[in-house]
């Protein structure tokens, strides 16, 4: 039988190229194999537009729309490791949905996933997205005032995936203690890659390595 490229274009070359960029990831210090084993499961061609599915499985950052971009999967597997290296979590915010892939790629990973979006056509897609792909342990939220989720707080685990210049105050209250938040914090074209651990006394930095994100908006 010839391989017909099936659902959106991809078909029977995604187990290959899925490996392959297994291996990139590994070969760039990606060594959680929970982590890995996360992103081999999550369809990434199905998180972003069908004009650009053939690329799904490169390792870079891909448009979105609005002016967002979906992750490279290099950094989501970065953050998830640095946020999971504590050990198990149960409850993680993330900071803007955008396609949905990363909250997807954490709810393999942990009980629950919450995750707020302020760009409401984003917000909605995303969740029918999830919901269409039977991730019941995400769930999707509008941004609309302040920043994050304070209903559901504290968070062992909060995962920023737009950069803010500072830290806000209000964010970083919602991480229970002992609990880590990893984030980009910087201006527009180039941030650190922190982690941010709370302890009894208060909180801990650590930077990891240079990154390039869209800005945290916060305009509520
Ligand atoms: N995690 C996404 C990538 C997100 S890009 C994925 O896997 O596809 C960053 C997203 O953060 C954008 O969609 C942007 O609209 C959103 N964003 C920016 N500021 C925000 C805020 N204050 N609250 C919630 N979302 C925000």
């Amino acid at each position: 039988m010839t391989p017909v490229n099936t659902r959106r274009g991809i078909g029977m070359t995604s187990a290959r190229t899925r490996e392959r960029l297994l291996q990139q990831l590994r070969d760039e210090g990606i060594h959680d194999e929970r982590v890995l084993q996360a992103l081999r499961d999550v369809p990434r061609h199905l998180f972003i537009d069908e004009a650009l599915a053939s690329r799904a499985y490169e390792n870079t950052a891909l448009p979105i729309g609005y002016g967002q971009t979906i992750s490279q999967p290099y950094i989501v597997a970065r953050m998830t490791e640095a946020l999971l290296a504590g050990g198990r979590l149960h409850r993680v915010l993330e900071i803007g949905t955008g396609s949905g892939y990363q909250a997807a790629v954490l709810a393999g990973l942990v009980d629950e996933v919450y995750t707020v979006e302020r760009l409401e056509p984003l917000m909605k897609q995303g969740r029918k997205r999830l919901r269409e792909l039977g991730y019941r342990n995400v769930h999707v939220k509008l941004s609309a005032v302040g920043i994050g989720w304070p209903q559901h707080a504290p968070y062992d685990g909060i995962l920023v995936a737009a950069a803010p210049v500072e830290l806000p105050a209000a964010l970083l209250e919602q991480l229970a203690p002992g609990g880590f938040l990893v984030a980009p914090v910087g201006g527009p074209a180039m941030q650190e890659l922190r982690l941010v651990r709370r302890t009894e006394e208060g909180f801990t930095h650590e930077r990891l390595e240079l990154v390039n994100f869209v800005p945290l908006i916060l305009d509520n």
